[in-house]
């Protein structure tokens, strides 16, 4: 490869072209196969994924967005309660909360693992708690043991968005697995990146499964009669066909993106730039990276840097969920969560996906370093 062509953040293009012919052969077969809307492939996709999850239970969605709303409509939450969330996430974690009525309650992050701080997450409990929403952020599992002994205290549920943790593992189980429910997305920059929009959520519990199941399908059961108002939050037979041919490499991928998160670990630890260059630490083992994300005081002009020289990056995220315009009828002020909002000046994730090639992680490193050690 040229020393100076583009390095992009991702190339769904690369992890793809391995598989077309498979892929073209599964397109083929749902197309012979009439079955467009749920159906075999569908229920297989869901057994897969419930097998890799490690629950008894998992159910295909629309998109990851879907899976948090199907998810919180499932538990019954809606108009008075409040659901605990980070602020420091995609929007949908948060937006899926307002979209039932609900008030989204954000408290701070813990500034090493960007997860929510545990601390803070109990002292936010009022009487109209409903659930507790933390998401395993860049792939890094949060502290479910801490988390699902506030909830098993206070009467909460619990909800994980996993969308960035597909394959995530902790020492008691995998991210999907220790909540009520687990959420995921795949979206194409997912860790299972799909080919448009799709999402599943996990549960252990058979009651919630079929209240989950049947919301997916407008509330019906039967067909035409509705005891639940449900939605549309089906996936597509296709996809799920598409995802099955993926499914058996994720672990693969996951590999790829771990190493290059090592090697990228490891020039950076040698340049020891202490505060002008953070790297993300890894404080769970089973972290995923589906984002590498580091930190320094000079963002912006770093990022500029970068660009000039071909490497893209990406700002997850430039903006706190309470200082958004649409939640500024929570009352929230600038200052509330000082570390989601030092996150949101400081962070720049970096090209990780597994399929980059280790001269792309050494080059894009020594520009980092070149610029944070000037
Ligand atoms: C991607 C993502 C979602 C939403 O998933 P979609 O499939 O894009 O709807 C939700 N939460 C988090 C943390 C995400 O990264």
């Amino acid at each position: 490869m040229n020393s100076d062509s583009p390095i992009a953040m991702l190339d769904v293009a690369a992890q793809n072209a391995p598989l077309a012919e498979e892929l073209r052969a599964v397109f083929a077969r749902v197309l012979e196969s009439g079955r467009f809307i749920l159906g075999p492939e569908v229920t297989a996709f869901e057994a897969e994924v419930a097998e890799l999850v490690g629950v008894s239970h998992a159910l295909g969605v629309s998109s990851g967005t879907d899976a948090l709303l199907v998810a919180l409509m499932a538990l019954g939450v809606g108009a008075g309660d409040e659901v605990i969330t980070t602020p420091f996430t995609f929007f949908a974690t948060a937006g899926s909360i307002a979209r039932l009525g609900a008030k989204p309650v954000f408290v701070d992050i813990d500034p090493v693992s960007f997860n929510l701080d545990v601390a803070a997450v109990e002292a936010a409990i009022t009487p109209r708690t409903r659930a507790i929403l933390p998401v395993h952020l860049f792939g890094q599992p949060c502290d479910m043991r801490a988390l699902g002994d506030i909830a098993k205290r206070h009467s909460l549920a619990l909800v994980e968005d996993a969308a960035q943790a597909l394959g995530a593992t902790t020492e008691d189980g995998s991210t999907g697995s220790l909540g009520d429910f687990g959420c995921f997305s795949f979206f194409p920059s997912k860790n299972l990146g799909g080919f448009g929009d799709g999402g599943l959520v996990t549960t252990n519990d058979a009651e919630l499964y079929e209240r989950a199941r049947v919301l997916r399908g407008h509330g019906a059961k039967p067909k035409y009669f509705h005891a639940l108002v449900g939605g549309n939050f089906r996936i597509d037979a296709l996809m799920a066909a598409l995802l099955r041919v993926k499914l058996p490499h994720l672990a693969d991928y996951t590999a790829g993106r771990r190493a290059n998160a090592a090697r990228y670990d490891a020039l950076f630890a040698e340049a020891d730039l202490g505060e002008r260059l953070v790297a993300p630490k890894c404080v769970e083992e089973g972290h995923v990276y589906n984002q590498y994300v580091i930190r320094t005081s000079e963002r912006d002009e770093l990022a500029a840097h970068l660009a000039e020289r071909g490497i893209s990056t990406a700002i997850y995220y430039p903006k706190s969920l309470h200082e958004q315009a649409c939640f500024a009828d929570l009352g929230y002020a600038t200052g509330a969560f000082p570390e989601s909002e030092r996150a949101t000046r400081e962070v720049l994730a970096l090209p990780i996906y597994g399929e980059l090639p280790e001269a792309s992680i050494e080059r894009v490193a020594a520009e980092v370093v070149a610029f944070c050690a000037g």
